[in-house]
């Protein structure tokens, strides 16, 4: 029977193109492994998991997916206002069924490995119950694990919610942080979804390893204090494997506005194109598009923007396609015309990692998303960092004050971002010194990544450890 490492992704197609990323991962360098996938459909599901896992199945037979019955729960039987409290309540239901799914995979096949998300952290009894090692995929960088690790720690030295603390926070292996710039979602004690939080970093360490898509040289800080033991307090820190930078190719986007927009940027000049995105769930309102637009122009620098429609009070859309912005009642009057000679704005999303890779892009203004951290880092593109949601505050903070690797797009009172600080950054990026000092520690740092993944560098011998643990012989 051969070898097989099961991948438990929560539900959403970002979550489960991470996991098929880290499968594929596993299977180009030891194909003699089988892949598991289980996969739960999202109570409101986008509907583009099903044609994602049947081109994959038929590019990739040796991942195979498991249907998992829907989440038993209903939105709006949730108290908090967060989606991140239906997943930790929801998924905990689900465990009978991954029970079941497991016995059955193990009919045909040795199960070396279960790898969990970090919603699915119900899934550890599971794992225990069938005396299988569990680890988790932990889908953002190492600095990010050391704040969630020490998360119980600080959570035992107050008893105030963060949202009513106002001195920074003191993790080891990161800078200071603000209490605002904790994650939303765990902003108020009261709150399921902070719950869902703690109950995941508390159990994080239950786990035999904890598998990170960020490589040594990036993070070192943040590393030493993780393997020093630093961030967990009275247990030991499970093992933690950095197998990346894995970069996910997430395709998508309207075919012939893809080739537009990369024709586009072929015939622009080297490094001259700001790219504005925001990952898959980044909106603004109508006034901040606007103050955005009009920062664009006065930079007067070149861009390719992805805009989409401000947040709408009705999700019924939810379950269909997003509805296509009209950009001429969107943006100023006139702006499009006047800065069509160096400016292209896209509608809904553009294929980012193609775009990265294109010669005239010269900087990235992000959410600061980690996927889009690392495509910006493995393509060598410097960024601004203009974080929405999850833990994209943080991961602007890691950016700007460790690794160096980005300006922060600052807001002002109520995060909204007028368009002199748009300009400002923008022409810094684009154009200053500082702006030239990111560039060049950007490019070594996406050689640090070629390096990290090339033969006998750090994240291939992370994974070559844990093929060994999990290979049978
Ligand atoms: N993405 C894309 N085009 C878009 C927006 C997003 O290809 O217009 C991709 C991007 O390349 C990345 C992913 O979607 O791989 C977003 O992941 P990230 O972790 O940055 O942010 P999230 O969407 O999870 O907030």
């Amino acid at each position: 029977m051969k070898d097989n490492v099961v991948l438990y992704p929560s539900p959403g197609i970002g979550h489960l193109v991470s996991m098929v990323e880290l499968g594929k991962l596993i299977l180009k360098d030891y194909p003699s492994f089988s892949i598991s996938i289980l996969n739960t459909p999202r109570p409101y599901n986008t509907g583009s998991t099903t044609p994602y896992i049947n081109h994959v199945s038929s590019t990739t037979p040796s991942i195979n997916f498991h249907n998992l019955p829907a989440v038993p729960i209903s939105p709006d039987s949730i108290s908090s206002p967060h989606h991140e409290a239906l997943l930790f309540e929801g998924l905990p239901l689900n465990n009978h069924n991954v029970h079941q799914v497991l016995l059955t995979i193990s009919q045909t096949s040795n199960i070396r490995a279960l790898i969990i998300d970090f919603f699915c952290t119900a899934a550890l009894d599971v794992g225990a119950s069938l005396d299988l090692p569990t680890y988790y995929f932990f889908t953002s960088g190492a600095a990010c694990l050391a704040f969630f690790l020490y998360i119980p720690t600080i959570h035992s030295n107050t008893t105030k919610s963060f949202k009513d603390l106002d001195s920074n926070l003191h993790f080891p292996g990161i800078p200071p942080v603000h209490p605002l710039d904790v994650p939303k979602p765990m902003l108020d004690r009261a709150d399921k979804a902070y719950e869902g939080f703690l109950d995941f970093c508390v159990r994080m360490p239950e786990s035999k390893g904890i598998i990170v898509n960020t490589f040594e040289a990036l993070e070192p800080t943040a590393l030493k204090a993780l393997s020093d033991g630093l961030c967990v307090l009275n247990r030991p820190t499970p093992p933690i494997y950095c197998i990346g930078p894995l970069i996910t190719d997430r395709g998508g986007g309207d075919a012939s506005a893809t080739v537009d927009c990369l024709t586009w940027l072929d015939s622009q000049p080297k490094r001259s194109v700001v790219f504005l995105c925001f990952g898959s769930l980044g909106l603004f309102s109508a006034a901040q598009l606007k103050e955005i637009a009009i920062g664009l122009e006065k930079s007067g620098e070149r861009f390719l923007w992805v805009v989409r429609n401000p947040p709408m009070e009705d999700k019924s859309w939810r379950n269909l396609a997003p509805p296509e912005p009209d950009l001429d009642a969107l943006l100023p009057e006139g702006f499009l015309d006047r800065t069509k000679d160096r400016g292209l704005v896209v509608k809904l999303w553009a294929p980012q990692v193609e775009v990265l890779s294109r010669e005239s892009v010269g900087g990235f203004v992000t959410h600061s998303g980690w996927n889009s951290v690392v495509e910006a880092i493995c393509a060598g593109v410097p960024m601004v960092s203009w974080p929405l949601y999850a833990e994209q505050r943080l991961n602007r903070i890691f950016l700007v004050e460790e690794m160096k690797l980005s300006l922060s797009m600052d807001e002002s009172e109520g995060g909204f971002v007028n368009a002199d600080m748009v300009e400002k950054r923008v022409k810094e990026l684009m154009g200053s010194e500082e702006g030239k000092a990111l560039r060049e520690r950007t490019l070594a740092m996406r050689d640090a990544a070629k390096a990290a993944m090339a033969e006998g560098g750090s994240s291939k011998v992370a994974l070559a450890k844990l093929a060994e643990l999990w290979s049978g012989s």
